[in-house]
């Protein structure tokens, strides 16, 4: 086992390892979590007693998760001091076990230069010391700002795949009249693009440098009064997504993999991903897709039997083919910037974040999440709807292979939800629903299990 300045990793249980790019699962895997800031608690509390509950059931006692938990956000600092949003010991574990869950976490948005982490209030001011206590809640949890934690665990673990599984479960209100046609799952590619951080401050050296640079030695023009952000992707990012995205494909009997870009504006980033996502697709896979060109010169439109359709979309028009055709898509492959906005805008189609899962998994580790933030405003009630937890954790007995557990979780919520006893932010969208707390909504669903 790893060196860890402050973990103990668990006593019992096993590790899961990689053998030959293959999961190896143990009976007894010992999966690192984290609780997640404000609501986390509340929402991981409830979370867990429904996965141990579904894996109980499903395997009559043969198999157990070994719950490990390691520290990011609040109680990182905690732990580990007021600098630590994020310790190696954390990434460390996560590293050696291979796959962990987690809950929201804070990530300062304004231009504070510190934030709460008891409630993610923003405060302070430039070249001041730290606030000893919060200025809206008096916590002593002030940190100074950091970048995302979800975006620096994703990079450090190289996590490069944000998958998002867009899928309407019956009962659950919705904008539209046919929820039911979207069932998508979106691979958003999440170490590149203008998430790299390559960006520069108007008024600093460096951006008036980035200036010169482009305006005198390579003849461009812009304003120079500009913030300066740039959008590196590159043909092994775009391609080691691309190539998840058809593997998930062909491994779930999904019809469709579309890549989705904006190459006619921006040609040699969107538009080369599109390109080299073809290209992709016909090196690695050639014997089992189609491409959207020789569906239409080869085969008149009719995809054969047992092949994948590969085709692309220009990513403004897919918002609308989403709410239009949702039918039509079942994989979509794209650069990050996209993804943020396509996951977002899919899931608010199918009843919104409340209950919309994610994984972000890299060749070597997988971290599933919550897709929401914290709520701060819940924090403490036992109050939020705990289905994005919870089914991100569908998300990661699917990983391991444990599906019976999958199954046995998706319809016993699906059957909570029908059965209209719901948390209050569905409640407040249906005729005549119960309103439970986060901890009796899981309850009501584990109830559910066994009947
Ligand atoms: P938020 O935490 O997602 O909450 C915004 C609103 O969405 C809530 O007030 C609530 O709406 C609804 N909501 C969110 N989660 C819910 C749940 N589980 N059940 C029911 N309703 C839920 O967004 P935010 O207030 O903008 O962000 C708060 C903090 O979270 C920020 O620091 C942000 O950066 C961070 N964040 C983290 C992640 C992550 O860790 N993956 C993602 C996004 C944001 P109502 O008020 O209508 O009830």
């Amino acid at each position: 086992m790893g060196q860890y300045k402050l973990l103990i990793p668990p006593v019992h249980g096993e590790r899961i390892i990689l053998k030959n790019d293959q999961l190896q699962v143990p009976d007894q895997p010992i999966i690192p979590f984290i609780e997640g800031d404000g609501t986390g608690p509340d929402i991981w509390h409830a979370s867990q007693r429904v996965f141990d509950s579904a894996v109980q059931i499903a395997f009559q006692g043969k198999k157990k998760i070994i719950w490990f938990e390691v520290f990011a956000g609040l109680k990182s600092i905690q732990k580990y001091g007021i600098e630590t949003v994020l310790s190696d010991d954390t990434l460390a574990a996560i590293s050696e076990f291979k796959v962990a869950i987690k809950g929201p976490l804070t990530t300062p948005v304004g231009g504070f230069p510190y934030v709460c982490l008891a409630c993610s209030k923003e405060q302070g001011t430039e070249g001041e010391p730290r606030p000893k206590k919060c200025v809206n809640c008096g916590s002593e949890w002030v940190t100074p700002r950091f970048r995302s934690l979800n975006v620096a665990l994703r990079q450090k673990l190289d996590l490069y795949a944000c998958i998002r599984p867009v899928r309407w479960y019956k009962g659950v209100p919705s904008p539209v009249k046919h929820p039911e046609l979207l069932d998508i799952v979106i691979f958003r590619e999440n170490t590149e693009d203008v998430y790299a951080g390559i960006e520069f401050e108007l008024g600093t050296p460096d951006a008036k440098q980035v200036y010169e640079f482009l305006t005198q030695k390579m003849g461009k023009k812009f304003r120079e009064d500009s913030g300066i952000g740039i959008k590196p992707i590159s043909v092994s990012g775009t391609q080691r997504l691309v190539r998840k995205a058809i593997q998930y494909a062909l491994a779930h009997h999904r019809k469709t993999v579309t890549l989705v870009h904006k190459g006619n504006i921006q040609k040699f980033t969107e538009g080369a991903f599109r390109d080299w996502g073809y290209q992709l697709a016909v090196k690695e896979f050639r014997d089992k897709i189609v491409t959207e060109k020789e569906l239409w010169d080869q085969f008149g439109g009719k995809l054969p039997d047992g092949k994948i359709l590969i085709n692309d979309r220009i990513a403004d028009q897919m918002f609308q083919q989403l709410l239009l055709r949702p039918n039509e898509y079942e994989v979509v492959a794209t650069p990050n910037l996209n993804g943020d906005y396509i996951s977002d805008a899919a899931a608010a189609q199918v009843g919104g974040l409340g209950i919309a899962p994610g994984a972000n998994i890299g060749d070597s580790a997988a971290v599933f999440e919550a897709t929401h933030g914290t709520a701060p405003k819940y924090t403490g009630q036992d109050r939020v709807n705990p289905g994005s937890v919870i089914l991100s954790g569908v998300m990661m007995l699917e990983h391991l292979g444990w599906q019976p557990a999958a199954d046995l979780i998706v319809q016993a919520l699906e059957k909570t939800i029908a059965q209209k006893r719901v948390t209050y932010d569905f409640e407040r969208q249906m005729e005549g629903a119960k309103i439970l707390k986060t901890s009796e909504f899981a309850s009501a669903i584990i109830e559910n299990m066994q009947s």
